[in-house]
């Protein structure tokens, strides 16, 4: 299965992407977590790139193609994929498109999760990470249990502020990828405005 998951800043899709991977044994590609990994490791990329993310602007997309196109070269990725947070442009959606035919592979399905735009904000400033499991919380939708109260941590680009730029991003450089994919017919929107558990239910059925 080679998948990508599509939606605003806040959607769900890392959520999702974590819970379907076990369902359908492909690795979990974010960019958001490499480009993170990168700024952590301070290597050359991740110099380039934590301007932009903090900021709450798209890494080039030349920086992040390369990334990409190199990452599902690897053994693992032979037999399918997750793709989460890739593309984010139109030129992104078109070196994907070439890189799989150039190796004679297709994607199989884009799954938008949709939520509307008066909920991201809420969503996004209240969510938390806990840096040793990743997993992903909510203060108030899916509070951290308290034994780890104490580690969980915000990201950087999750004030409100970078929150409203990406949301701008997402309208004026992502959505517009999303009729590159229904013209191929691999579209499948999913409702993401309910608990996670429900909309991992509403994936896997319009993957079926
Ligand atoms: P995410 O974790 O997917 O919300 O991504 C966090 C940030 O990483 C974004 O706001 C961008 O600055 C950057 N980023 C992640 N994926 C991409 C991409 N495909 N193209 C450009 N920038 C990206």
């Amino acid at each position: 299965m080679r998948m990508i998951l599509v939606g605003p800043p806040g959607a769900g899709k890392g959520t999702q992407a974590a819970r379907l991977v076990d369902t359908y044994q492909i690795p979990h590609i974010s960019t958001g977590d490499m480009l993170r990994a990168a700024v952590n490791e301070g290597t050359e990329l991740g110099k380039c790139a934590d301007g932009y993310m903090q900021r709450g602007e798209l890494v080039p997309d030349s920086l992040v193609i390369a990334m990409v196109i190199e990452r599902i070269g690897k053994a693992d990725c032979a037999s399918g994929f997750m793709l989460d947070g890739f593309p984010r442009t139109r030129p992104q959606a078109e070196a994907l498109d070439q890189a799989l035919q150039d190796a004679n592979v297709a994607l199989d399905a884009v799954v938008l999760i949709s939520v509307p735009d008066e909920f991201i904000v809420k969503r996004i400033t209240g969510r938390r990470c806990d840096p040793d499991t990743g997993e992903i919380y909510h203060l108030e939708f899916r509070p951290p249990p308290d034994d780890i109260q104490d580690r969980v941590i915000q990201r950087k680009d999750d004030t409100e502020e970078a929150c409203l730029a990406r949301l701008a991003k997402y309208h004026s450089e992502t959505a517009p990828i999303i009729p590159f994919y229904r013209d191929q017919g691999i579209l499948r929107e999913v409702d993401g405005n309910a608990a996670p558990t429900d909309v991992t239910a509403r994936i896997t059925t319009a993957l079926q």
